[in-house]
């Protein structure tokens, strides 16, 4: 899986020529890089520059649609670990969600975690109830006769699934986080937020430069991008009927396809702040 990054240098460099402000700026190459762990990526751009990004994301989107590029490159086990791991970081988004929404501090929440940070098992009976209390009702779960053994042979038995069984399950989790994740967004606007801000790459990012600054004395410049994934957290693909990552896994995997061609942006005027559009 490659990301779409952006260049600071170049952004800089064009921002220092006046765009867009008083001009229109040149296509600016969109970097590419492998994901990573870190959320931070050390961009080398076509023109020479080396900088570096942050994404504004959390581990369960990437995870997501890193699952459906290994079916776009045929790593169908490799899908279903993927996507599996995604579901299992969303419960422990939703939990921690729930918990931050009624007053419990993230220090709190972060030593309680780690009686169950190693077993999924317990995290989804955590899963299971706080979503009985908060919304009333039983949640969807993968199926215990079909799916769950599924994914149990693939992960621990070396089965290897067809494409139509990896589609299949990454449907499943698809409907399985997003449906969740959608209530959870109305029940708990703002813990969602405080949550993901807490957890997601970019918190850790910046903590890791400041941090460089203290010891270094030096000032980190760096941009920060969010990428648009299938799954996301702060904008939503069901915000905007007309957003482009509407549909099911098979219509995600053609625009994934398509998103691995080279794309630029260019840097438009929107109100008074400058923003990026890509193309
Ligand atoms: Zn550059």
């Amino acid at each position: 899986m490659l990301l779409d990054l952006i260049c600071f240098d170049c952004i800089k460099e064009q921002i220092d020529k006046g765009v867009p402000t008083t001009t229109i700026g040149d296509p600016i190459m969109t970097p590419f890089e492998l994901v990573n762990n870190t959320g931070i990526y050390e961009v080398n751009c076509s023109k020479g520059h080396s900088s570096s990004t942050i994404i504004d994301n959390i581990d369960f989107e990437i995870l997501f649609d890193y699952g459906l590029n290994a079916i776009v490159d045929g790593y169908y086990r490799e899908a279903v670990s993927s996507l599996t791991a995604a579901l299992e970081r969303y419960y422990e988004f939703f939990i921690k969600t729930v918990l931050k929404a009624t007053n419990i501090d993230f220090a709190t929440i972060d030593k309680v975690w780690k009686n169950v940070s190693n077993q999924s098992e317990r995290q989804t009976g955590a899963y299971v109830f706080l979503y009985l209390q908060t919304f009333g009702v039983e949640p969807s779960l993968l199926n215990t006769n079909k799916e769950v053994p599924f994914r149990n042979s693939v992960i621990h038995k070396g089965y290897i699934p067809n494409r139509q069984e990896s589609i299949d399950y990454g449907n499943r989790i698809m409907e399985l986080i997003e449906s969740s994740l959608i209530d959870l967004k109305k029940k708990y606007p703002e813990s969602v937020i405080e949550t993901f801000k807490n957890y997601g790459y970019k918190e850790v990012a910046t903590e890791k430069f400041e941090k460089i600054k203290k010891e270094t004395g030096k000032e980190q410049d760096y941009a920060c991008v969010n990428i648009m994934t299938t799954i996301d957290v702060i904008n939503g693909r069901e915000i905007n009927s007309g957003d482009g990552r509407q549909g099911n896994v098979e219509k995600r995997l053609e625009s994934m396809i398509t998103g691995r061609s080279p794309r630029k942006l260019t840097l438009i005027k929107k109100q008074s702040n400058p923003t990026k559009a890509s193309s």
